[in-house]
């Protein structure tokens, strides 16, 4: 078997600046939302959690690694851990999407830390807009655009 290696055209120091970047004013967006379909988690909770991993110095956040995975329709994915794992294939991307599916991601992180729920049930993303992980990640998505 041959492993043709890329070079990997994301670096992972610039998506963790961006992502602290997107934070303070996601944290502010989430707070406004007084629900997301299907949570028992409350926005406001979901906000600290991210909000304590801002301000921690040593952003005790996830680790990103690159993970090759056949199917283009999956982003990202994660499985416990203290790891986000990127589609190798899916990295060619605007930096606000990488950003976007980063705390798409770690919506799922905290649902798996938390007793509440944050998830946003099987992966049919049909009609989940206003879970969670869609709305923060869409949300996060955006303001990384408006950030230039
Ligand atoms: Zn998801």
């Amino acid at each position: 078997m041959f492993w043709r290696k890329r070079k990997s055209v994301i670096n992972k120091e610039l998506l963790i600046s961006n992502v602290k970047l997107v934070g303070y004013q996601l944290v502010k967006e989430i707070q406004k939302v007084d629900s997301f379909d299907m949570s028992t988690c409350t926005p406001d909770m979901i906000a600290k959690f991210i909000d304590s991993l801002l301000y921690d110095e040593k952003f005790n956040a996830p680790k990103i690694a690159f993970s090759w995975y056949w199917s283009k329709r999956v982003l990202a994915w994660y499985n416990g851990g203290d790891t986000i794992y990127f589609n190798s294939r899916c990295l060619n991307r605007p930096m606000a999407s990488l950003v976007g599916t980063y705390y798409h991601e770690l919506i799922h992180v905290i649902d798996a830390h938390v007793l509440c729920y944050c998830g946003h049930g099987n992966n049919d993303p049909r009609g989940k807009e206003d879970t969670a992980p869609y709305w923060i990640g869409r949300k996060a998505k955006q303001l990384c655009k408006e950030l230039k």
